[in-house]
Order: C-alpha cells, then structure tokens, then sequence
C-alpha cells in the first residue's frame, strides 16, 4: 500500500526554493487573479497558504485512501470547541517548508513573517478546552493514529475583545472575512438534521422503537481541514458542521407564496452554527446551544457510519471501529442519538443497541465547579428532541433499577444518581448520562480524577470502579515550544538533537546542562531576546510599551472568580502601597511588568467589573512617575493563541494561583513551564503535577491545599476577619476602595471589594498572606539570576511529560485500545 500508481510518491514533490516560487506564483495568478505587482498582503497571504497546502495534500488523500482500505480502530474527537490558532505557521512546520518559503519568498520581495500577521486565528472556542482539543487532534496525527476531529465551523468564534474606557467591549470575530484558504466544503455530502415535532407508536418494529415525526430540518454541510502529523507524512480530518436551510425550505417558497418568511426561516435553520457561545465554565441553558449540540453530533454520527464505514459494515462491531471521544458534556446527546439510529431506523432490539452504545462513548469531564455540570431542562429537551427525550428515559429507568437492585433500599441514592435532577426544574444533568453511558470517565489531571471520583461522580465511581481513570493533559510541543519558541528549540536541538519534537521526555537530556554555565548565559540571552521580541508585539498591537528587560510576570486565562485574579491584583496593589505609605523602599521592589490576557463572559458582571479594576489599576500604576518605571501592568485586550506564542517564551514567572481544588488541570501552567517560566502555584489541578516534577526547589507554592480549602469552608469562612487580621491587605482593599484608581470615585469598583470581603467565594482573602510571601521569595530568587536560569532549565528539562503526545498515548493505553498505524508503508 501507500504509493498508489496515479500518484507520485510523496519525497517526489520538489521540496526546491524554484518549484515553490513556481507554486506560489501561479496560485497569485490563477488562484487569485492578479500579477505580483498589484498583489494585496491578503492575495499573498492566500497564495502562499494555498501553496503550502498543495504539499499537504498528496499526504492527506494517501491517509484517507489507507484509513478506508485499513479499516483500523478510529478515534472520532467530538467537541464543541477547537482553538486552533494561526494555521499557516503550523502547516509550513508539518510540511517542512518553512525555510524554502521564506527564502523563495524573501527572493520576490516579501516577508513570511509579515504574511502570518495577515491570518485571522480560527477562534473556534472559548479557552482550555478548546486548545486541549487542538493540541490533541495535532498529538493524534503526529502519533499515527487513524482519528477525526468532529466540530462546528461557527461563522463567529470567540468574540474580539477592546476595551473602552478600562472596560470589556466585545465586537463579532468574522474570522471568514478575507476567506479562510484552510478550508474544504462539501456540500454535495451534507447531512439532514432534524428537529422539534413528536414520537408516534409504531406497530411493526422490534420492542422499544418509536417514530420520531420531527417539525424541521437543517442541512449539516462538512467542512474538512487538514491535520497534519509533524515529520510523518500522516495528515488526519479535522470535519466541522455548518449549518444551512434544506431544500424543504425552498420547496416552502413555491407552496406558501411567502417569500419572505421563506428566506427567513433560511436565516432561522442557519443559525445554528452562526456563533460560538462565549460561556467557559458556565454554560447557560440555551436552546441554541442545545441545537449546535445536537446538530454537529448528528452529522458527525451519520457521517462516520455512512460515510467512513462500509456500506455493509455490520454496525455490531462498531465498538472495534470507534471510539467517540466526548470531550465534556457538550457532545453527550450522541448517545441517545446512536440509540435511535440503531432501535428506531436499523430496527434494532434495544438490548442489543445498548450493548453497543456502552462500548463505545467515553467521557472525559473538565470540571469541579457545580455550576459547570451542563443540565437541559426536561420542557426544553422534550421540545427540541422528543425522541431522545423517551430514550434517555428508558436509559434512566434500566440504570436506576440496577442502582436499586445494588443498594436495596438507599432512596437517596438513587435520587443523587439519577440522570434526571427535580431542582430548580426538571432537568437532565449531561454529566450523568455521559457516566452512565461511557465505558470510561476520565478527569484532566491526577488532583482532579480523584475528587471526581471522592466528590463529583463518588456514587458512580462506587459502582463502577473501574470506569474511572486519569488522563493528565498536555499540550503540543510543535505549536507551543518548536513554533512558538524558535531560539530556545534552536538551543535545545543544538544540544540534544531534535528528537524532543516528537518525544518531549528527551528533554530530560538537558538536566546536566543547568549546571553550565555558558548554556544557561545562552538561556538567558535567549529569554532576554524572547522579551524584546514580546516587548515590540505589544507596542505594534497595542500601544503598550514595557520594558525590554523587566521580569515578566503573566497571569493568562478566562477570567473567572475561581481562577483568582483579584488576588493578583491584591498583589499589585499592595505592592504600590507599600511604595507609597514608604514601607517599600523603590530600589528595593524588582522591576516587573505584569501582564494580564482574559476574556470575561459577556454576561459574567464580577469577571467585567474585575477587568475593570485592573486596567484602573494599570493606568495608575503606568502613569505614576515616582514609581521610576518599575512596576508596569500591561493588559493587552484579546488574549488568544497567537498571543499566548508570544507571550510565553518572554515570561519569567507564570501564575497559576487557583483556589485549590477548582481548576481542573490547566494547560497554561504547561505552556510556561515547557519554556522556562517558573510557577508560583497553589496545589491544584496540574500544577500539583509540575511541582512534583520540577521539584520544590524550582517551584514556589503556597496556600490552602484541597483539604484545607474543603475545611476552611465547611467551618465556615470569613474573609472579613482575614482583612481585618492584616495590616497590608486592610491596606491593599483600602487603596481600592479610596477611588484613588477611579478620579477620586470611591464608589467605582465597590462590587468588586465587597465581594471579597462579603462572601469572597473562591477564598483568596485566605491566601493573601502566603501568596504574598511566595512573592516574597520569588523577588529573593529572581536577585540571583544563575540559580533563577538554573531553575529555569530544569523546568524545561523535566517538563517533557506534559506533552500531549503523552496525553494521546494515555488516552490509547487507558481508554481507546485503538494503535497507531504507519503512515509510510
Ligand atoms: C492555553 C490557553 C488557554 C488555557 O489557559 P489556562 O491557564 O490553562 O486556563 C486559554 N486560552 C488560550 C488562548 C490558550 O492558549
């Protein structure tokens, strides 16, 4: 296999400086229509990406002909959400082309670098959960292993971010505007999706099939990018639904003579795949939401059945072929779904469907936060979905006569476990069903896995031990060390080769290497060019300016309450006030510039207000000239991935300061660590992981643990007594309050620090104290820069484990069973 005789093989496509100019010329021409001389950035852009794709392509095809003459264990990735960031760096990367196209390009005049600031990133997701789901479909290719990536090609991904007057404007992000070049319609295998209606008893099927007599209809129309594996010639599918008005609503034109109401009902059925929900980590129960779910599983469900499978697969052996991958609950409805497809239209016995339906969903869930567990309210479901609705009745009623039979006579465990919830309405809770469902659950960290299974899901894991296991996530070394971080990969290559790239834990070969100390000048220089490089991103897209040398200390992510910015900020603030009550002497503060990136849910007022507040503090902060320049708080608006490349090979100090026992895992903390940031953490999520692994000694932690978070809380907590118990936080939350950052306007940020002194939820009053003596002590470790920049190594050298390369084969070994399978046989 492999080499079909109407194809060259792949090694005989030139990879020459002269077959790309030709390439890339005749794209400009042809494919865009215009000669170089009049050619825009974008007709550039477009070509070149086009160009870049031409080499991909002969890869792509030969995957997908040995993927359907294989027939070999798939995983099918279903999410919601994939944030895959600038695409063109990455393809250049895969296909090894990134030094013929800048030379070939510098030789007609233009810049690479200047064409990448062209692409709009595809923001197709909200934060880490969405990036996981890039880095993994990235890890699947580069692994070998046969798999597809299953999501919704929303018109408007996450919203663009400005601020206004310190405060959160969100504008639409028309990521299609220019055209994206990455992208392969097809309309011709457009998948029908229907809605709404009602169930109708059926006499002639087998036992539990109904008819579903459903109201409306949308067109699912697949669109496929490619996922290239670096340096292995795989390149996978990445399959997202667009969502677009049926025939029948042509048809209606002509019978209805309402033209009109026609079209807009068009506009209606195309909604469903317009914009992606800004919401992470609270979802709001819209039926919007719950038709973009339905939908794209549908589609994705159908497709993989009547478009990969043989027509005469026997659908018996489905749970040898796949394994659907539910990345969190936003997929889940694929279970009843694959219910009705077999019982109601394969005239499948129910018993006989079920026993596949449980061997081949598995679950993975992203959270701890109660109010994240995804519920739809039995009235909502009902209306849009009246046939799943009965099917996860029946699903609910077999599941809980087994509970019933295991723990006779324990009511209230049948009712904690039920999928349906009675309060404050009655609702199906998606987490329950995905458990019930799946032959696994895994958490995202080894922290997190366990308090599902104490906390979370403890009566499932009771029933079930062995559904339960951990995945710890990773994050792609391509993207956010190789691409993100070319100097120090140049280091690293120079040092141990470039087998890292697709083995992280070689890495490991640079620890003796901390001891050096002309690798780590090296470092040091390479981190001080990482920061001047930073330093000029910020000033071209935003104005802000830093300095080129200060330590640089980011705090990264959706901004949440849980995740705790106030209590950076408390940090900043109270360094200021030390400064200006004289208890800080200046020349004795490190220089810092703080950088902040986070969206806030459009609705999330306590995130809005906390945006707020620390562009208030900034602009005080930045304009106050006593301070000699030496504390900086940059804020730039819409943190995204192309950002997050930037960033993270120019910081020193990475936040991960979480209330413990909240944040899942994190994958920012990973981005850092892998480039020589240290951590100032608290035990949570994956960061208990890091410190494990780099050491205490190049790690600073501090605060509660999760049992002392859990404690605190049940003996009931009282942060007004934390503030009253300390001078310097009395004084930070005082300054706050003072209106000194609002013109002298006391009453401006009140929300925000009554909150905290009020019910202060995520606790960070508690963890003031320490927090600010780890700063402490990261100030005292900063001073000595060689036993900073040996640290520094180690942590990229023991951080190979948090490759999502790792993750996948986790993922292979515990849960799918399915191998990789050489792409070059
Ligand atoms: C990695 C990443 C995240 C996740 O960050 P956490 O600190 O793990 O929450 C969010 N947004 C972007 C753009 C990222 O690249």
């Amino acid at each position: 296999m492999g080499v079909n005789a109407n194809t060259p093989p792949i090694a005989a496509r030139e990879h020459t400086v002269e077959s790309f100019t030709r390439e890339f010329l005749r794209e400009l021409n042809f494919g865009q229509g215009v000669d170089l001389d009049r050619a825009s950035e974008n007709d550039k852009y477009l070509a070149l990406a086009r160009t870049v794709r031409h080499y991909l392509m002969e890869r792509w095809l030969e995957t997908l002909r040995n993927q359907y003459s294989d027939q070999a264990k798939t995983v099918a990735y279903l999410s919601a959400e994939f944030l895959l960031g600038p695409q063109l760096e990455n393809s250049l990367l895969a296909a090894d082309l990134d030094g013929v196209a800048n030379e070939a390009l510098a030789a007609l005049g233009i810049s690479v670098d200047d064409l990448r600031g062209v692409e709009i990133e595809p923001g197709l997701g909200n934060g880490g959960l969405g990036r996981l789901a890039a880095c993994f479909i990235d890890s699947l290719a580069t692994k070998n292993v046969p798999s597809i990536g299953y999501g919704i090609r929303y018109e408007y991904g996450i919203f663009r971010q400005t601020f206004v007057d310190g405060r959160q404007v969100e504008t639409p992000d028309n990521w299609l505007r220019l055209g994206s070049p990455w992208e392969f319609p097809h309309p011709e295998n457009a998948i029908e999706v229907h809605f709404g209606g009602r169930t109708e008893a059926v006499t002639d099927g087998p036992e539990g099939a109904r008819r579903w007599v459903p109201a409306w209809q949308v067109m699912g129309i697949p669109y496929n990018y490619m996922v290239p594996g670096f340096g292995n010639g795989r390149v996978n599918t990445l399959r997202l639904w667009s969502a677009e008005a049926t025939k029948a609503f042509d048809l209606q034109i002509f019978n209805s003579g309402d033209y009109v109401e026609a079209v807009r009902a068009q506009t209606f059925a195309e909604n469903i795949s317009k914009v992606l929900y800004p919401e992470d980590s609270t979802p709001q129960g819209k039926e919007l939401r719950l038709q973009q779910q339905y939908f794209f599983v549908a589609c994705s469900l159908r497709d993989f059945i009547e478009q990969v499978l043989p027509a005469d697969y026997d659908l018996a052996n489905l749970p040898e072929r796949i394994t659907f991958q539910l990345n969190d609950t936003h997929p889940v409805i694929a279970v009843p779904e694959l219910m009705r497809l077999l019982v109601d239209e394969r005239q499948w016995d129910w018993d006989a469907a079920w026993a596949v339906a449980q061997k081949v969903f598995a679950y993975t869930c992203h959270t701890l936060l109660p109010e994240a567990l995804e519920t739809w309210p039995v009235e909502l479901l009902g209306r849009l979905l009246p046939r799943h609705l009965e099917i996860i009745d029946r699903i609910n009623e077999e599941f809980l006569a087994q509970v019933r039979a295991q723990y006779p006579g324990d009511d209230a465990r049948v009712d904690r476990m039920s999928i349906f919830g009675e309060h404050p309405v009655r609702s199906v809770r998606m987490a329950h069903l995905a458990t019930v469902a799946g032959f696994r659950v895994n958490g995202v960290a080894e922290l997190h896995s366990q308090l599902l299974a104490d906390k979370v899901l403890s009566d499932f894991a009771q029933m079930w031990p062995d559904k339960f296991t951990n995945v710890t996530n990773g994050v792609t070394p391509r993207r956010f060390v190789r691409l993100a971080n070319p100097k120090l990969s140049g280091l690293i290559t120079e040092s141990i080769g470039d087998g890292w790239i697709t083995d992280l834990e070689r890495l490991r070969e640079l620890e003796p290497l901390a001891e050096d100390a002309e690798f780590r000048r090296r470092f040091r220089e390479i981190k001080l060019a990482n920061k001047r490089r930073f330093a000029d991103v910020l000033m071209q897209r935003d104005g802000i300016e830093i300095a080129g040398d200060a330590m640089v200390d980011a705090m990264v992510k959706r901004l949440h309450e849980y995740k705790r910015q106030s209590l950076k900020l408390l940090h900043i603030v109270s360094l200021y006030e030390g400064i200006r009550s004289g208890r800080l002497p200046l020349d004795q503060v490190t220089p810092r510039t703080f950088v902040f990136g986070a969206k806030a849910a459009p609705g999330y007022y306590m995130a809005k207000e906390t945006i707020a507040l620390i562009n208030a503090v900034g602009s005080t902060i930045n304009a106050d000239a006593s301070l000699q320049g030496r504390l900086k708080v940059a804020f730039p608006a819409n943190y995204n991935v192309t950002l997050a490349e930037s960033l993270v090979p120019a910081a020193d100090l990475s936040e991960q300061i979480s209330l413990a026992g909240k944040e899942a895992s994190g994958t920012g903390n990973m981005k850092f660590a892998l480039n020589g940031a240290l951590t100032i953490g608290t035990d949570d999520g994956a960061n208990v992981e890091i410190r494990k692994l780099v050491g205490d000694d190049n790690f600073f932690l501090f605060g509660m643990d999760e049992p002392a978070a859990a404690t605190l809380e049940a003996d009931g907590y009282h942060p007004h007594a934390f503030y009253e118990g300390d001078r310097e936080l009395r004084a930070a939350l005082d300054m706050i309050s003072s209106g000194i950052f609002a013109n002298g306007d006391a009453s401006a940020f009140a929300p925000v620090v009554s909150s905290l002194l009020q019910s202060d939820r995520f606790m960070a009053l508690a963890d003031f104290r320490p927090y600010l003596d780890a700063q402490t002590r990261v100030e005292e470790a900063y001073a000595d820069q060689e036993a900073w920049s040996r640290s520094a190594v180690l942590n990229v050298a023991r951080s190979g484990y948090f490759s999502s390369d790792r993750s996948i084969q986790d993922y292979l070994d515990r849960i799918w069973g399915a191998k990789p399978v050489d792409q070059n046989r």
